[in-house]
């Protein structure tokens, strides 16, 4: 990296951390030629997919209407707002890591139930009746069955 100040090509690093809290790196430079040092931070390309809809249009990803969803789904159950974040974070990053300009909203749909599967089994249950809109009772009787299961 050229130094801001003199413009010389040969700058080095003389310092590197990670901020806020690993996603950023922060490295401290120092300028060979006039001795000036300067910071510069590295950070990921944070772009999520856009969404396609199961009528082929697309939308972008909506992290508020995602939220609704989810908080809809958890109400008045014991889940702390941070359990629900860290799981949001993790959603996004799978997203990101697809490395995919555009992710059907169907596979949302499955992180998400996955999510609350993790956070809370009955969040689950009232998430999942209404996103895969359980084409008969014996589907949803079927998925009460297989959580009870995993209970025992
Ligand atoms: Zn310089």
């Amino acid at each position: 990296m050229f130094c801001p100040f003199c413009n010389a090509q040969d700058t080095k690093v003389i310092d590197s951390r990670l901020v806020s809290e690993g996603s950023q790196v922060r490295r401290r430079r120092l300028c060979n030629e006039c001795n000036e040092r300067f910071t510069t931070f590295e950070l990921a390309e944070l772009i999520m997919p856009r969404l396609i809809k199961s009528d082929g249009s697309r939308e972008p990803f909506n992290e508020e209407k995602l939220l609704v969803g989810i908080n809809i789904a958890l109400e008045k159950r014991p889940v702390s707002i941070e359990a629900v974040e860290n799981a949001v974070n993790k959603l996004k990053s799978t997203l990101r890591a697809t490395g995919e300009r555009e992710v059907p909203t169907k596979m949302v749909g499955e992180l998400v139930m996955d999510l609350l599967k993790g956070l809370d089994k009955i969040a689950y249950i009232r998430f999942a009746s209404v996103y895969r809109a359980f084409e008969d009772v014996k589907e949803f009787g079927e998925e009460i069955a297989k959580l009870d299961t995993a209970n025992k």
